[in-house]
């Protein structure tokens, strides 16, 4: 993956989506799936406001085995149906090996987890899978390991990788993670693959996300995806981090020059 084997920029397609090249792109939705009038209501707004393609969790990686493990195939069924209404194709995260495949009939592009980063099982089933992967950096990867991970992938047959930053574990406390911007200007000189930047993940607090959402952009990130919920005190899941429906449509005004850059 890296530059000096291609020295242009990779552009990831999944339906109407392209993620790199020239315009910033804005992947969004809630970090669960939790019911068919959660996740329509929210597909609409961030459609409406701009967003390339819908996010949302079936398979659910929780740190705690006593909260919401997401809604599995329901909820791939949702966000097929969300994407067949909306025009919207979708990212979700793909937990398994043995989920691929069920995965690949439902959704567009196939997220994986900060915490599966080296799950090298997983990274070759989804490189010979071929469908577009977004591919997370670990909690505690260094960027040399993250690259090494989409290796696997590519290696696999598929060259159709993003990479996310998702933050960092340091020894700061007042953010969820530390989100590693010195990375993707990195990354950028490093790799062909697009970057994005998870700013929900990466900063774990509501407030935080447009600002950080602004830093992906000045920096040259190729995109973010960002978690947002109409009613983030219901939210099942990262409530705390979620962007309401205004507070979207304010970030996507303030990111407006590189949206539509041409
Ligand atoms: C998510 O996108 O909801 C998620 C679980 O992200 P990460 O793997 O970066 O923690
Ligand atoms: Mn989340």
């Amino acid at each position: 993956v890296s530059r000096e084997v291609q020295a242009h920029d990779t552009v990831v397609r999944f339906g109407s989506a392209a993620v790199g090249g020239d315009k910033f792109a804005v992947i969004a939705g809630p970090c669960s799936v939790e019911s068919e009038a959660q996740l329509m209501a929210v597909a609409e707004v961030v459609k409406k406001h701009g967003a390339v393609a819908l996010r949302g969790g079936a398979y659910k990686p929780r740190t705690s085995p006593y909260d919401f493990q997401g809604m599995g195939a329901e909820g791939l069924k949702l966000l097929h149906k969300a994407n067949q209404q909306l025009g919207l194709p979708t990212v979700s995260e793909v937990m398994e090996v043995g989920q691929v495949d069920t995965m690949c009939e439902y959704v567009d592009c196939l997220q994986i987890g900060a915490r599966n980063m080296q799950n090298y099982a997983l990274l070759k089933a989804v490189g010979e899978s071929k469908k577009p992967v977004l591919l997370k950096r670990g909690l505690s990867a260094t960027i040399e390991e993250l690259l090494l991970a989409a290796e696997y992938i590519y290696d696999a047959g598929n060259p159709n990788i993003i990479l996310c930053e998702r933050g960092i574990r340091t020894y700061e406390t007042a953010t969820r993670n530390t989100l590693d911007l010195n990375a993707v200007a990195y990354l950028k000189q490093r790799t062909h693959l697009p970057v994005v930047v998870d700013p929900s993940h990466g900063t774990g607090v509501r407030e935080l996300v447009i600002p950080l959402s602004r830093a992906a952009a000045a920096v040259g990130a190729d995109g973010i995806i960002v978690e947002s919920h109409l009613n983030p005190c219901e939210a099942l899941s990262d409530g705390h981090q979620a962007l309401t429906g205004p507070m979207f449509e304010q970030l996507m005004q303030e990111l407006k020059p590189f949206v539509e850059a041409a």
